[in-house]
Order: structure tokens, then C-alpha cells, then sequence
């Protein structure tokens, strides 16, 4: 049975990466009819940050990721939050000190922290003593209480191959590996430990990770093989780059999920464009829902080169999803750039939500499209001339005038009621409508390019601001 997890680290904010790796490892349990488990991996206490797990939590429920086991959900392999689980990894660590897998380290040197121990070059350079003090003596002087980490006695010899889905087979040399620590002194795990001893007792079969653990499968691999332990299948994909040299990153001010849905983006265009990034459903066809996806989503498509970020082709997405919205989600979704705009309250948010659908790209640019139902802006009269619609300032002038007892006369004021007028006014006179219209789109918003046409201006408006407006038109 096929159980997967996203085990994000709870860093205050969800990056496009890990969204897309929680994406496709959902994905990949839904595909084959597997479970999908939240853990939270929070044993770094560097990187945590306060409320992160909530944000984790939040983000994957509003993009529909639910997961079947996790923090909240509960499960049999709990709990999810590595932090809670802290009492379980030190007996697991002992027990590979007593098979010689591990040691006892009691250096004052080490670093509690796995990435200082790094830093400081230690394996490279110099062979740590604990090494090779005895299994008994190093368990007194643990039991003593004399303050230790625990490490890997990573052979040195020999060669460690590890089997990756999407970038093969790879071999490493045993000495370029380093004796990682696997519990620090406080007794918490590494992350490097922690994973594979959780992702063994909560009985994972598919590790979907980013590329920057690649290096450490191998190290994976001992630690399973010294437990005795099926190794899983790994899944790693490929960075997401900002272009061709970097990647993305929020601490170099790439827009992380939450800054997208601020840029106005909608979730299930981020998610169905993040889908793309990386994985290729082999056709034409880019549009899909996330059940959708869930049926179509294979491991062969996801590709091993780096997939470039590209905003504009997430716009377009987002242009495609805000028309496809039921008008109501999006009116929904619109209302609170509407208020932001027009604070007038006899102003029906639902129809201008109606005339924006068609054509907002971002919700963000909604506010600088309708300002003009607040507020009419000062216009040059130039706006008036069109040679499509043959009008100039003269012939505008005319028609304003025209318009104006007509829609003064005009019961109900209803959409319909204002369409059939001043079409029924174009064919008497045996005008292109555009000729009447122009002119009175140009005296409502003041700018030549609007969401909606003058019917639907006018409707909105309402009839005492629409003749006041067409008065000022007037001159
Ligand atoms: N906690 C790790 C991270 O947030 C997860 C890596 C993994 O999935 O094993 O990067």
C-alpha cells in the first residue's frame, strides 16, 4: 500500500517549491490509491518559526492538498510533529551504536548542530576520536551523563549506490561521506536521522524530495541498511530556477505562495501552473483541475532539468481560471479590490464583478479598472474622437444630447431597458452603434478603455450619476 508525506520544515511561509513537491507527492499517493501524511519537521529550532505549522496546515487545506494523516487529521503513526516524537529516536540511535553502526561523539568541538559540525570540516580533515573508543566505554561515559552526540561510523571503504526514479542510478565513494551526526545533545535528531527512522515507522513507500537532499541518499541508504530497514522509493525533483542561474528564493525576494495570492493570483491557478513546473503531462493540454490531475499525474513526466519560473505564463493561467469561475466564487474573490476602489455603496459590486470577469487578469489590477464608478476622472476631450466608431468632438457633442432625454425618460432602469434603448435610438437614426456608444462611454468613465461597455456603465452608475456625467460631457 502506497503512503506518501510532505514533511515541510515550518518556516513561516509556504515557497513555490515546497508547494509543488507537496503537489506531487498528493498526487502521487491519489494516483495510486495511496495514503498522503503531513509531518511537520521541526527539530531544527533555528529555522522554526512561531505559527508556521498553522500556516502549512492553512495553505494545504485552501489548495485542496488534504492529507489523510497529519497533525490535526491524527493517524496511526502519530504523532506529526517531530518534536513530539522526541523521545523515540534516542533508542533507535543506542541500538546502532551497539551494532558499531554508530558512535557515542564526546568532542567538545562538535557542534550539536549537524550544519556547524559541517562547517567546521571536521570529517574531511581529521578522523574523530570517538571513532574508536569502545563500545563500553563510550556507553559508560554516555550513561554518565557526560554531555555526547551521536554519529554515523560511515564505513570507509567501499562504494554506497542508491536508486533514484528520476535521476537513476548513483554511486558514491564511502570516504567522501561524513559521519553525520544523527542526535544532537539535547537529544533531538538531526533531520538527516529523523527522516528515514519516521519515514520508516510511519511506513513510507514513496519519498518525493527536493534536489538539494540528493547528496545525502546515499547516507539515507546506510542508515537503512545498518537498521535493517526497506529503503523507500525516492522521487527527487529538480530545483525551480527564477532563470537560467539562480534559484528561486524567497529570501531573494521571489514571490513565495502566500506573496502570489497577494499579487492576485487565485490558488488553483498557482497550483495548476506549479503542476507544469517539472513535470510534463505529455500534450497540448495545460489546463487541469486538481482532480484531474490526481487521475493523470505519472512519475515518467516529471522531468530531471530545472524548470524556470515564469510569471507571465502563470497570468495567463490566472486569466484562464478567473474566466472559467462560477460568477459568484469570482464575485467573491473580487469584492474586497471592488470596496478598495469604490467606496460608494449605491454602487452593486455584483455587476461590476460581472463586467470585470471577462477580462481581469490579476485581482490586483481590479481597483486602477473601476476607480472611474467612484470617482469620474478629468479627461481630455481628444478621448471623444474615434475614426472606428466615426466620432469627433462635434458629432460626440451631438449625441450626448441626443442620448440624454432617452435615458432621462427611461423606465425601468434596468439592463435590458437601457441596451434596447440606445440600440432602438442607433437604428432609427441610422447610426453605427459605436457612434451613440463612444461618446457616452467617454462622458461615464472618462478613459477609452473600461471593463464593460456604456449599457453596462450606465446600468451600474445608475440613472442620476449617469446624467450627471453626461451633463458634464455636455459642457
Ligand atoms: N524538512 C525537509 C525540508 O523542509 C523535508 C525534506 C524531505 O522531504 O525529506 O526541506
Amino acid at each position: 500500500k502506497v503512503r506518501t508525506r510532505f514533511a515541510p520544515s515550518p518556516t513561516g511561509y509556504m515557497h513555490v517549491g515546497g508547494l509543488r513537491t507537496a503537489l506531487y507527492t498528493y498526487l502521487i499517493a491519489k494516483k495510486m490509491g495511496g495514503t498522503f501524511i503531513l509531518r511537520i519537521e521541526d527539530t531544527d529550532d533555528k529555522r522554526f518559526v512561531e505559527g508556521a505549522t498553522e500556516i502549512i496546515v492553512r495553505t494545504l487545506k485552501s489548495v485542496g492538498l488534504d492529507y489523510d494523516e497529519g497533525p490535526d487529521a491524527g493517524g496511526p503513526s502519530g504523532p506529526y510533529i517531530q518534536s513530539e516524537r522526541k523521545p523515540l529516536y534516542r533508542p533507535y540511535a543506542e541500538l546502532l551504536c551497539e551494532t558499531d553502526a554508530a558512535y557515542y561523539c564526546f568532542c567538545r568541538h562538535v557542534e550539536h548542530d549537524e550544519r556547524d559540525h559541517e562547517d567546521l570540516g571536521l570529517v574531511a580533515e581529521t578522523e574523530d576520536p570517538c571513532r574508536s573508543l569502545s563500545y563500553e566505554e563510550a556507553k559508560r561515559r554516555a550513561d554518565a551523563g557526560e554531555p555526547h552526540v551521536i554519529r554515523m561510523k560511515t564505513p570507509r571503504e567501499g562504494t554506497t549506490s542508491f536508486h533514484d526514479e528520476i535521476f537513476g542510478d548513483i554511486t558514491v565513494e564511502n570516504k567522501t561521506l561524513d559521519d553525520m551526526v544523527l542526535l544532537k545533545s539535547d537529544n533531538l535528531p538531526t533531520y538527516n536521522f529523523a527522516n528515514v527512522v519516521d519515514d520508516h515507522l510511519m511506513g513510507i513507500t514513496h519519498v518525493i524530495r527536493g534536489s538539494e537532499y540528493l547528496s545525502s541518499a546515499p547516507k539515507y541508504n546506510l542508515l537503512y541498511e545498518a537498521f535493517g530497514w526497506e529503503i523507500p522509493v525516492y522521487i527527487t525533483v529538480s530545483p525551480i530556477m527564477r532563470d537560467a542561474q539562480h534559484k528561486l528564493s524567497k529570501r531573494h525576494g521571489d514571490p513565495s505562495y502566500e506573496d502570489l495570492l497577494k499579487l492576485g493570483y487565485v490558488s488553483d491557478a498557482v497550483v495548476n501552473y506549479v503542476a507544469l513546473l517539472g513535470w510534463s503531462p505529455g500534450g497540448e493540454r495545460e489546463i487541469f483541475t486538481l482532480s484531474e490531475l490526481s487521475e493523470i499525474f505519472d512519475v515518467g513526466g516529471i522531468s530531471k532539468s530545472p524548470a524556470i519560473f515564469d510569471i507571465d505564463k502563470l497570468t495567463y493561467f490566472n486569466a484562464e481560471y478567473i474566466r472559467a469561475m462560477a460568477p459568484d466564487k469570482f464575485a467573491a474573490l473580487a469584492a474586497p479590490y471592488i470596496r478598495a476602489a469604490v467606496k460608494n455603496p449605491a454602487i452593486d459590486i455584483g455587476a461590476v464583478a460581472a463586467i470585470l470577469q471577462p477580462r481581469c487578469e490579476k485581482l490586483t489590477d481590479i481597483p486602477e479598472k473601476i476607480d472611474f464608478f467612484d470617482k469620474l476622472p478629468a479627461y481630455e476631450t481628444a478621448l471623444y474622437v474615434h475614426k472606428k466608431s466615426k466620432t469627433d468632438e462635434a458629432v460626440s457633442l451631438k449625441m450626448l444630447e441626443i442620448v440624454r432625454p432617452v435615458l432621462e425618460a427611461l423606465a425601468p432602469w434596468s439592463l435590458e431597458a437601457i441596451h434596447d434603448a440606445l440600440m432602438g435610438l442607433a437604428e432609427k437614426l441610422e447610426l453605427k452603434n459605436a457612434t451613440l456608444l463612444w461618446p457616452l462611454r467617454i462622458a461615464l468613465a472618462g478613459k477609452a478603455v473600461t471593463p464593460g461597455g456604456a449599457v453596462e456603465i450606465c446600468h451600474i452608475l445608475g440613472r442620476e450619476e449617469t446624467l450627471r456625467r453626461i451633463d458634464i460631457g455636455i459642457g
